[in-house]
């Protein structure tokens, strides 16, 4: 697999970014300003960093450093105030951000701060199920309307643009209500590999292949550009991190934890505000367990047993469901916090009121929270949405089990919204234009 030959000062720690400082002859602390400038000021080009000398910032580009920032080559705008960005970077690959106002309530009652908003944003309680099904209903797939926008250019419907403007919806604390006139709460996903190895049958970004690893500064950059895009002020906006774009991020761990670190540390972002997803890499989950500095975690379940899981997710012939639950078990949860089993609901495949009951057994005894999604459905995908019945009766039964089970809020399905699918159309219409 190629790596990109990176001479980007973007994903550097301090330790690295004071060796190079040293190397330039200068002092230490002006590592420290180079670190700040490039993660807590989120300034995109070394003329800004006005903090430096002069010589410094001309040393640094004499010595091929540049910041590193991908670049915004599209942006398409939902309805729905999801904004969905295709980045690209120096060598000419490009992954997918989107930028949802108010999340899609993927972290709620996850036991964090972040959970909690999500959960009073709801207005619900795990088995209250009215608000969801308007959510369901008015997010039935079939018309894929485009449109296209253009980062100039872009044109925002009214409705996004008022919630672009608007806070947050109504809340319960009063925690939530004063910060609603002076806060916006978003939530970013982020992609961590230029598509991805494991091959999930429901998924576009399967269809791509893995092409490449991202850097931790093509990690990061993703998060900085969108948050420049979005004119985005921290700590005083509250902002959530999803790493749940394309590629699976326990295949780029090093790279990934990179990014996190720099993005507690530099960018302000605080680790309870992050959740990562993974298919179920087994050997990672005790490496991740034991971090100091760690996101949430979710596991993509998406079926109830070895057999069906090992059909639409043919990772689990390497790591089967057995060994993944037993690391499960035994993984680190923090106080109050809940490990997040993700499930997509496939139609007439493991959407079934039995396969709920499998789960059910499975979960049992963890402390943790499902979170259903209806598929996503896009070309060359070989499933279909299941009905708005069958997962409501799905998620009824796993909550009268005493299993806290959300559904996920699906955001922008008019702008391509299934992971991977925007890369991919965006590839199918280069190859045949
Ligand atoms: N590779 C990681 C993270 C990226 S995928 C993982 O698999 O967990 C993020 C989530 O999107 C996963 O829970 C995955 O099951 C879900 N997903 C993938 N394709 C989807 C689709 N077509 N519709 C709905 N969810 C999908
Ligand atoms: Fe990769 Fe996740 Fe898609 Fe599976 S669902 S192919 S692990 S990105």
């Amino acid at each position: 697999m190629n790596q990109p030959q990176h001479h980007e000062l973007l994903g550097l720690c301090l330790q690295e970014l004071t060796e190079i400082v040293d190397r330039l002859g200068e002092a230490p602390y002006r590592a420290r300003q180079l670190f700040d400038g490039l993660y807590r000021q989120r300034w995109s080009t070394l003329e800004r960093f006005t903090t430096l000398p002069g010589d410094l910032r001309a040393g640094l580009s004499e010595a091929g450093f540049a910041v590193g920032w991908p670049r915004i080559e599209q942006k398409f705008v939902s309805v729905d105030g999801t904004v969905r960005y295709l980045l690209g970077f120096a060598d000419g690959q490009s992954v997918e951000t989107v930028w949802m106002p108010e999340g899609d309530g993927g972290e709620a009652g996850d036991g964090s701060p972040s959970g909690d908003e999500e959960l009073a944003d709801l207005d619900l309680s795990p088995c209250h199920l009215g608000r969801e099904s308007a959510d369901l209903a008015q997010a039935r797939p079939g018309k894929l309307q485009r449109s296209v926008c253009h980062p100039e250019r872009s044109e925002v419907a009214p409705e996004a643009e008022r919630s672009r403007r608007t806070p947050i919806r109504e809340g319960r604390s009063a925690q939530l209500q004063q910060s609603r006139s002076t806060r916006r709460r978003a939530t970013i996903c982020v992609s961590t590999q230029v598509g991805c190895a494991v091959d999930c049958a429901f998924c576009m970004t399967a269809l791509l292949g893995l092409r490449r690893n991202l850097t931790a500064g093509e990690i990061v950059g993703q998060i900085l550009a969108v948050l420049h895009d979005q004119q985005v002020a921290l700590p005083r906006d509250r902002l959530n991190l999803v790493f749940m774009g394309q590629g699976e991020p326990f295949l780029n761990y090093d790279n990934f934890m990179q990014a996190v670190r720099l993005l507690v540390e530099g960018v302000g972002v605080p680790e309870s505000r992050m959740t990562v997803s993974t298919s179920g890499i087994v050997p990672r989950l005790a490496d991740f367990g034991a971090e100091p500095v760690r996101p949430k975690l979710a596991v993509s379940l998406n079926a109830p047993n070895e057999l069906l899981r090992a059909r639409i997710m043919p990772i689990t012939k390497k790591w089967t469901l057995a060994k993944l639950m037993a690391a499960l078990r035994d993984f680190p949860l923090r106080p109050r916090e809940r490990l997040t089993f993700e499930y997509v609901l496939l139609g007439d495949v493991n959407d079934d009121i039995r396969q709920a009951r499998e789960v059910v057994d499975l979960v049992r005894g963890l402390r943790a929270k499902v979170n259903l999604i209806a598929l996503n459905p896009g070309p060359e995908i070989p499933f279909a949405t299941p009905t708005d019945e069958r997962v409501l009766a799905f998620q009824s039964l796993l909550t009268r089990a005493g299993i806290p089970t959300f559904i996920r809020r699906p955001r922008g399905r008019d702008i391509y919204a299934a992971c991977g699918q925007l890369k991919h159309i965006t590839d199918l219409v280069q190859v045949r234009a």
